[in-house]
């Protein structure tokens, strides 16, 4: 078998379809600035994979189309040795972050799909086999009615936000409201970060809530601020969301910063380094949570096969009430059943695309720019760096 052509499918989530004059749906986490990048790799034996990249969709197209001229002609079973090659041939461009990351992985991903096509198999089944049936999911809520929405939907680990005012009792509301069985996760959502010193103040207040894990609780940049705030919090921490590659993770694990891994399965670097993390944190007794953000519905599937497949899984992120959009481009659309989804049974990755539903939401804009981000002169100009000692205090208990 050679793989033929890559075919690039990139669309605006959050849009309304190309000739409606409805106003757009806002996407609220991210400015109706979102992406989704699809790709298809043909073969000369009519097999197809689908796969996706997330680092930054509208750039990560272009790095495909020009990836592609090194794997066509190339037998596609040989997907580690293409992936070095391609690894090789981004280095050039000093591509080891998430774009890089974003089109090996949507390439590599797809590689996979055909490899289980061919092979009638799952790619769980290729990868060891399964642990589990269904993998464990958690939703996003800030409040108790939103809380109750995905309960009543099945699931059974909720993710709240550390970033305004009364959110630590809040934390200690929904606790009390969920009972003891539903898993609350904490997310300090930044930029901007939390300074050091305000990460370990709100991680001990919490610490009473009973949370699976405190995540990104400062700058993932900054190591040394995570292993003090490690060292003074008694709350798992979590982190790693945008790194790329195996090294891009290796010193969260290495250096025991963290509990819990988050590799991002659009961007990671594909399946195989999703694999490969999962084995470096499995020897430090590290658990593994991918994260869904930017994240669309096909390399969800590929999540699945990867967590169905290693010991060490903890939960897998899911936008629920995500764009009403989302179950439209694929085919089939996951169910969260009793906490989790099943896993695909059919080969490969058991998901594909609708093309002509994507085609109705041509990509416009792929950086935020709602509420007034990047505005001369405010807060929001240049975010990155600034202590968030405004939104700290306003973070601080109300009761004890
Ligand atoms: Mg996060």
């Amino acid at each position: 078998m050679k793989i033929t052509e890559i075919k690039t499918f990139l669309m605006q989530v959050g849009a309304q379809p190309v000739g409606s004059t409805a106003t757009p749906t806002k996407d609220a986490a991210f400015g109706n600035s979102r992406n989704w990048l699809f790709i298809k790799v043909m073969t000369d034996e009519g097999i197809y994979g689908v796969g996706e990249g997330s680092g930054w969709p509208r750039v990560i197209e272009t790095a495909v189309k020009d990836l592609a001229h090194i794997v066509v002609g190339e037998d596609p079973g040989n997907i580690d040795r293409l992936w070095q090659k391609m690894l090789t041939a981004s280095m050039g461009h000093g591509m080891t972050g998430t774009v890089g990351g974003g089109a090996l992985t949507a390439i590599e991903m797809a590689l996979w799909d055909i490899k289980g096509k061919a092979l009638g198999q799952p790619v769980w089944n290729l990868l060891g086999g399964k642990f589990r049936d269904s993998i464990p999911v958690y939703g996003h809520a800030r409040d108790t009615e939103k809380a109750d929405r995905l309960i009543a939907l099945g699931y059974r680990g909720i993710k709240l936000p550390l970033t305004g005012k009364g959110d630590i009792d809040r934390a200690y509301a929904i606790r009390e409201h969920v009972g003891p069985d539903v898993d609350l996760m904490l997310d300090a959502h930044g930029p901007s970060w939390l300074t050091t010193q305000d990460a370990i103040e709100f991680g001990q207040a919490l610490e009473g809530a009973n949370m699976l894990f405190y995540e990104e609780p400062v700058a993932p940049e900054n190591l040394d601020a995570l292993q003090r705030v490690r060292d003074n919090v008694n709350i798992p921490i979590a982190a790693g969301e945008r790194v790329s590659n195996i090294w891009g993770m290796l010193p969260y694990i290495e250096r025991n910063l963290v509990d819990v891994i988050q590799p991002d399965t659009g961007r990671a670097g594909g399946i195989t380094q999703m694999r490969k993390m999962a084995a470096m944190a499995e020897s430090h007794f590290i658990t593994m949570a991918p994260h869904s953000g930017s994240l669309g519905p096909v390399a969800e599937f590929a999540a699945l096969h990867v967590m169905a497949s290693i010991p060490n899984a903890l939960m897998l992120e899911k936008l629920e009430f995500d764009w009403e959009g989302r179950d439209d481009v694929i085919t089939p659309v996951p169910k969260v059943v009793n906490g989790g989804i099943p896993i695909p049974t059919a080969p490969g990755l058991g998901v594909d695309i609708v093309e002509g539903e994507i085609v109705k939401y041509p990509s416009r804009m792929n950086v935020r720019t709602d509420d007034g981000v990047y505005n001369e002169g405010t807060h929001w100009e240049s975010v990155y760096f600034q202590p968030r000692r405004g939104r700290a205090s306003s973070l601080r208990r109300t009761r004890s």
